[in-house]
């Protein structure tokens, strides 16, 4: 499998833009990878995860081919992963005759997309999905997903995937702090993993326990020893800590120094790992 890393900050993207601290004048001065726009990922150029409002810098700087689009899986309704507005985008006025788009999403995200959806006319669906209930897209590929609760704000009903394709499979858990008992379960009958990424908004601040509904990097490396520990993860899986926030005061320069003697890759926007 392929995997493009499109955006890797939190919510407010890195630098922030109305923000004047420290780790946000650094990233503008060094520029290149410590810039991260909003949360987005293509698999195998064919399917999206999340819709950010930064979804249509994505699509000109990566050039990437709607009509290869296959599906968007949404994690969760916060709007750093699915901006609905820009959904409207695909009605027949603005950009007529093209392939239908079809959204996953689990309540949230469900409900925020079909406020626009009628608008589309047709050239947009959405799908409701559930935690614990694995479901298919076809494309050029063939993936099962199966969605599981992450521990982030239940009113987004937020859920990480677990995407199987051609005898790989990952793990995008963006956005969720610790997993809960009934995700550690779900995980366990996965089985291993090729790659998982994992979330890293609180970078590397020390004072973050599990309770949080985010990670900093070791509460990742909490939940990355549990997955080793039930089989999840072995020495071939590839680790990547993803969705920075500037809150956390690292950029890339400095995190990447963190967590690769761990073994675990910093993303940045426009990483492809291959799998
Ligand atoms: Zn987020
Ligand atoms: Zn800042
Ligand atoms: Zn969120």
């Amino acid at each position: 499998m392929k995997l493009l890393y499109m955006g890797t900050g939190a919510a407010e993207g890195v630098p922030s833009m109305f923000c004047k601290c420290d780790n946000c004048k650094r990233a503008r001065l060094l520029g290149g990878r410590n810039i991260r726009s909003r949360s987005q990922a293509l698999l195998n150029d064919e399917l999206l995860i999340d819709f950010p409002a930064d979804t249509y810098w994505h699509f000109t700087k990566y050039n990437f081919d709607c009509e290869k689009i296959c599906g968007c899986l949404i994690t969760h309704s916060h709007r750093d992963h699915l901006y609905p507005g820009e959904v409207e985008m695909a009605k027949p006025s603005l950009s007529h005759e093209h392939r239908i788009w079809d959204f996953y999403a689990a309540q949230s995200g469900y409900d925020n997309l079909m406020t626009i959806i009628p608008h589309t006319k047709g050239n947009a669906r959405a799908h409701l999905i559930e935690a614990g209930k694995r479901f298919e897209i076809k494309g050029e590929h063939t993936y099962s997903v199966l969605p599981m609760k992450a521990n982030h704000d239940p009113d987004s009903c937020p859920v990480i995937y677990s995407i199987e394709c051609d005898g790989k499979r990952m793990l995008y858990a963006h956005d969720s702090g610790y997993f809960g008992e009934e995700t550690w379960q779900l995980l366990k009958g996965e089985g291993r993993f090729d790659l998982v990424s994992i979330d890293c908004t609180h970078n590397n601040l020390p004072n973050r326990d599990n309770d949080s509904r985010h990670m900093s990097f070791n509460v990742a490396m909490n939940v990355l020893k549990r997955m080793r520990e039930q089989g999840n993860v072995d020495d071939k899986t590839v680790l990547v800590a993803n969705h920075f926030s500037h809150n956390g005061g690292e950029c890339y320069d400095t995190m990447r120094l963190i967590t690769e003697p761990k073994g675990v890759i910093t993303s940045y926007d426009g990483m492809i790992v291959e799998f």
